[in-house]
């Protein structure tokens, strides 16, 4: 279903990796785990009969009315998803896009939440969370010794991550194996299918900078795989060429490298990072996009005036213009933070002339899953 490059073996799962498949302490999905998954209900809409449908019999565990905002994104505001499910194989994924296809039923995918709002009023049709042990797997890559003149390396040439795997324990992991080539990603909260979807990255490289093939599945949940050494594979700023609503996995080109080097440059990127942005509060990164390779976002907002700046629980970090923050929970409404977006476009529009375009992704329920339009 993969679809392995034929130059390629793929070994069993990596035993140093496998175990760094499990969340971070702290992150947001610890809590989805320890709450037991509802039962099936009969819920009375059409809406909810057809999603029923779809999730008829499938290998998954369903929660209906599941708080996703709150529990399950960084900004730790938001509304319910109307119904979350954790698929336990790439065969039930792909059952339920099919079904969801063929009845109308949209279908989100979340990944870590790290770049993610969702509006108050929550989330229509199904969202999708891949952390399954199936969409956690980490295998490593080996050419065959005749690629190589008959010299193979320990470490393989690269990796096949599936897109549930976390990348922070990637980068720590890797950085212990001595393989070199995903430092860039300390510091940036992900899953594997979130950080490709979104070309993850920054001053120090992007993901898409050492992707090598991706595999998805399409709306009718039929695999397709995309190698980066053809037109059809395009990572840009913030951004892929991808149009499929699942990533399912990625091979990763990586390089063999002392270990404590690699753990060094893995320090130092996160201590950049750290130093630069306010990783411990409620936040999903830069807001908006750099709105051109030498014009920062988090400049403009602040010659605008607005570090600082609030609305109700949202405000504008005192520490990095372009990352927005959620206080006190209890009182935290996703509202204020599109209020605040808002606020801060309109401004720097007056300000600067300069139109920002939003990074951060927002469901609503008039927004459009990929593979339909746009996602916001
Ligand atoms: C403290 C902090 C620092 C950050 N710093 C950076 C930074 O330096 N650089 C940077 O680029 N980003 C940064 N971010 C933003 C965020 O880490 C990235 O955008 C990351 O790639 C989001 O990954 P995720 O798995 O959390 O995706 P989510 O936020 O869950 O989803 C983001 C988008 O990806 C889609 N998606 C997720 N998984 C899949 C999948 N398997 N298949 C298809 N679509 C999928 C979702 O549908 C959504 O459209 C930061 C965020 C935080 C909280």
């Amino acid at each position: 279903m993969c679809g392995h490059e034929s130059t390629f073996l793929v070994l069993p799962v990596c035993p140093v990796l496998s175990a760094f498949h499990g969340r971070l302490a702290g992150d947001p999905i610890n809590a989805m785990e320890a709450t037991p998954v509802q039962s099936f209900g009969t819920p009375m809409s059409t809406a909810r009969d057809a999603t029923n449908l779809v999730l008829s019999g499938l290998d998954a565990d369903i929660e209906y009315d599941a708080p996703i905002g709150l529990r399950m994104t960084w900004y730790r505001v938001g509304g319910t998803a109307d119904v979350l499910v954790r698929p336990r194989s790439v065969e039930a994924l792909s059952v339920l896009l099919a079904r969801a296809q063929e009845r109308g039923v949209p279908v989100r995918v979340l990944g870590s939440g790290a770049n993610l709002l969702v509006h108050d009023d929550g989330i229509d049709g199904i969202v999708v969370h891949l952390d399954q042990p199936a969409f956690r797997e980490v295998s490593t890559l080996h050419r065959h010794r005749a690629n190589r003149g008959g010299t193979t390396s320990d470490a393989g040439d690269g990796l096949r991550a599936m897109a549930g795997a976390v990348t922070e324990r990637l980068v720590i992991g890797l950085a212990q194996q001595g393989m070199s080539g995903l430092e860039m990603m300390a510091g940036i909260p992900s899953t594997i299918g979130g950080a490709v979807r979104m070309n993850a990255g920054g001053k120090f490289g992007c993901i898409g900078d050492v992707v090598k093939a991706v595999g998805c599945l399409d709306m009718a949940g039929q695999p397709v795989t995309y190698h980066n050494d053809s037109r059809q594979l395009r990572f840009e700023y913030r951004r892929s060429s991808i149009v499929e609503p699942v990533i399912l996995w990625a091979e990763l080109k990586l390089e063999p490298d002392d270990p404590q080097r690699v753990h060094d440059r893995v320090k130092e990127i996160f201590a950049f990072k750290k130093k630069s942005q306010p990783m411990g509060e409620h936040t999903a990164g830069c807001a908006f996009k750099n709105p051109s390779p030498g014009t920062s976002a988090g400049r403009l907002i602040d010659e605008a005036g607005l570090k600082g700046f609030s609305i109700g629980s949202a405000y504008v970090s005192t520490r990095h213009a372009n990352f927005l923050c959620t206080t006190d929970l209890k009182t935290a409404r996703a509202s204020d933070l599109i209020a605040l977006m808002e606020h801060i476009t309109a401004a720097v529009e007056q300000q600067a002339g300069v139109h920002l375009e939003r990074e951060v992704v927002v469901w609503s329920r008039k927004s459009q899953p990929a593979g339909h339009r746009a996602d916001s």
